[in-house]
């Protein structure tokens, strides 16, 4: 049983409209806090998107997605969990980005994280584009690399942009799998989908044994089933969730930079997660969302449900 402290404000005590938004409305705990030690699983922010390269804005997923998350109450309404008394679980505040440098941003992020990793507590990532994953992973992989459930409608595995730009949100994974962060042949990418300026990285993915299930294979296979071969491809060993939520359909989370049709809808985008209950998870982010694109905040509510989703799966 988790002490009350990390419990989040119920609904009762104190209305979802009022209050300082934290994310499941929890205590906010930075690393120079009394109680940071006793955090199990911390939320984070990571508000920055220089990795972005087309329609900008994930720099403000963070705020809104703590606003949004003041609707998720206590109790999973399907398996019953309540992950707040399973962990200490509080919000651990944002990495603050240097909008101008994205080298130095990089540097702060895994140093965050380190810090993080070295207290023992599991962290959930709020982006942030998809750059904000490589020096999480820097930090998370410090003792070898990592197996990865990728959710994403792009594999971010190209190796450039723009004439050698090497650091974008479209080659996070190349970085990760160059650097040694990841174990290629226990990552699975799920939901690819859309035109593409070529297939370098789908050569990459072969010739590294990365397992892609695009978004055909996706619908045309039961969820369980795709989910059953995804928990057998990152095995046992310590593994990283990444969820871009691209991955879900426009129609579902307009409110992002890069949208590709044909997606999940979502309940799917939920299920999916429970579906990897049993792995030996590391840590979990969500990213790209993107409030100038999120006209009515539905992005961002099923992107905090995602979250406590993936906040259900580390606390169990
Ligand atoms: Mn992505
Ligand atoms: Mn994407």
């Amino acid at each position: 049983m988790s002490d009350a402290f990390f419990h989040p404000v119920s609904g009762f005590d104190l209305p979802r409209f009022a209050g300082v938004a934290t994310f499941m409305r929890l205590a906010h705990v930075p690393p120079d806090h009394a109680r940071f030690s006793q955090v199990q699983l911390g939320l984070i922010g990571v508000p920055w998107d220089s990795g972005t390269t087309n329609r900008p804005g994930p720099r403000h997923g963070p705020r809104q997605l703590r606003d949004a998350s003041t609707m998720i109450r206590a109790e999973h309404g399907v398996t019953g969990l309540r992950p707040f008394e399973a962990r200490n679980c509080a919000d651990l505040g944002d990495v603050a980005p240097n909008p101008a440098d994205i080298a130095d941003t990089m540097d702060r992020i895994t140093a965050f994280y380190a810090q993080i990793k070295a207290a023992g507590i599991v962290p959930l990532t709020a982006g942030g584009d998809h750059l904000t994953s490589l020096p999480v992973l820097r930090a998370l992989a410090a003792d070898g690399p990592l197996g990865m459930v990728h959710f994403d409608s792009h594999t971010d595995l190209f190796h450039s942009y723009f004439g050698g730009q090497m650091y974008t949100h479209g080659t996070p994974f190349r970085r990760a799998v160059e650097e040694g962060l990841l174990d290629p042949k226990r990552v699975v990418q799920i939901g690819i989908r859309g035109t593409a300026y070529d297939r370098e990285d789908r050569d990459f993915a072969r010739a590294e044994g990365i397992h892609i299930i695009e978004i055909e294979e996706f619908h045309a296979r039961a969820i369980p089933d795709v989910m059953a071969e995804a928990r057998d491809i990152a095995g046992t060993g310590p593994t990283y969730l990444s969820y871009d939520i691209d991955f879900v359909d426009p129609a579902f989370a307009p409110g992002t930079g890069t949208p590709e049709v044909g997606g999940p809808n979502s309940f799917q985008a939920l299920q999916v997660v429970r579906e990897l209950a049993g792995l030996n998870l590391v840590g979990a982010d969500l990213v790209e969302v993107s409030p100038p694109f999120d006209p009515t905040g539905a992005t961002a509510y099923l992107g905090a449900s995602i979250m406590f989703e993936m906040l259900c799966i580390l606390a169990s």
